[in-house]
């Protein structure tokens, strides 16, 4: 059986989702890791593997969702909550532009106390400032957040967005696209499986183009993972409006859901299945931030053709126990020992040249940098300017505290 679905992905075929679940469950990893690589050298003939230098701003951490494996949000009053402020965030793209960046990957919890109208004059603020830089932001959940909280529709709340500058949607709060999931993981009300691939659909009808992530390794089974594959892969049939897919396994530490990681053969297991299941998607990223740079460079003999980001600054992932860290000289050194030509990207895969480093001295970033320093309960002075809706807030910005 698994040789004649070797022989079905060689000869061009498409998995069903019995072949898909029995290839997952049964293949040998090498075969696994052959046939997806086959498929990453269809795509990507030239042996390029791509990069894109970003940064990835979590503007606050306040968030009502509580999903039970997130170590990185706080609720709404605690003194260890924040909202970034407008110039802190001009900061950031200072410093993204001075590394070579020309994107901010934009994601945040769902504080009921910023309504849209903050997230249209920052974008707006932004684009003034920086009228090319691009701006990859709110995932999903934070889209329906912001209906919900504004009574508009989805696609209201998009063009709205889309008005002052939103250029693409990234992939995040996907988690797994199955409601006996979403619930277990109390992350079914933020957004279900529909409704999640909905705001994709809008928005690629509305012209953006978005990622679509896989968070696995939580109470799922093999055969939840498998579908929620196929639930992106029929969105992407019907739009097209997906880059790129990028898979990450749960990292456990300081959260309320706990348990173990899974394993870099797991990983590598996971990432081969998508790149053979989503025979839609062109771009397949490697997850180093969660996984490592070794197993992320492993991972381009796995199916993947990209090494996501030089992502200066991670919070979440971090507050849940993983903090590696590589800048642009180390993702380059990955990609070219491992046999391919390093080039940079931006969101829409488009080639921007070669390494940065190579035609200018750009400063090394051994370690990523945080949304804030340790203790600093600064507060963002723009907010007062909006109606907050929790009590805690609400006396907060009456009395400046
Ligand atoms: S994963 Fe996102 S939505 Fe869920 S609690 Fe964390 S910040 Fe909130």
């Amino acid at each position: 059986m698994i040789q004649q679905l070797a022989a079905k992905l060689r000869s061009g075929g498409r998995l069903d989702r019995a072949e898909a679940l029995e290839l997952y469950l049964h293949a040998p990893t090498p075969l696994l890791g052959q046939l997806a690589d086959d498929m990453r050298a269809r795509k990507h003939p030239d042996r390029t593997v791509t990069y894109i230098i970003d940064r990835n701003v979590n503007y606050t951490n306040v968030c009502v969702a509580r999903c039970n494996f997130c170590a990185f949000y706080r609720p709404v009053g605690s003194t260890e909550g924040y909202v970034l402020g407008f110039e802190e965030i001009f900061r950031k793209i200072d410093e993204t532009i001075a590394l070579g960046g020309g994107q901010l990957l934009l994601q945040g919890g769902h504080n009921p106390d910023l309504p849209l109208e903050w997230y249209e004059d920052l974008f707006r603020a932004v684009k003034q400032r920086y009228p090319s830089f691009r701006l990859h932001a709110l995932s999903p959940p934070e889209v329906l957040h912001l209906s919900r909280m504004s009574k508009l529709t989805v696609p209201q709340v998009l063009d709205r967005l889309i008005d002052v500058g939103l250029d693409s949607i990234p992939g995040g709060g996907a988690e797994i696209l199955v409601d006996r999931v979403r619930k277990l993981l109390n992350c079914y009300s933020k957004a279900s499986a529909d409704e999640w691939l909905g705001v994709m659909a809008h928005a690629h009808r509305l012209g953006l183009r978005t990622t679509a992530t896989m968070m696995y390794g939580t109470v799922e089974t093999a055969d939840e993972r498998i579908e929620h594959l196929f639930r992106l892969r029929e969105v992407q049939d019907e739009t097209g409006g997906f880059t790129a897919f990028i898979t990450w396994s749960y990292q456990p530490e300081h959260t309320e859901l706990g348990g173990d990681e899974a394993t870099g053969i797991d990983y590598l297991r996971t990432l081969a299945i998508a790149r053979l299941v989503l025979d839609s998607f062109e771009n397949v990223q490697a997850s180093w931030v969660t996984q490592g740079g070794k197993v992320g460079q492993l991972s381009l003999a796995f199916g993947a053709n990209d090494m996501g980001s030089v992502m200066i600054e991670e919070n979440v992932v971090r507050a849940a126990g993983a903090s590696y860290c590589m800048d642009e000289i180390e993702i380059v050194r990955n990609i070219e020992d491992a046999g391919f030509a390093a080039k940079r990207r931006n969101m829409h895969y488009e080639i921007l040249g070669d390494p940065i480093f190579r035609d200018r001295a750009v400063p090394r970033m051994l370690e990523l940098a945080v949304a804030r320093a340790d203790g600093d309960t600064s507060r963002a002075p723009e907010v007062v300017n909006y109606p907050a809706r929790s009590a805690a807030e609400k006396k907060a910005r009456l009395t400046g505290y």
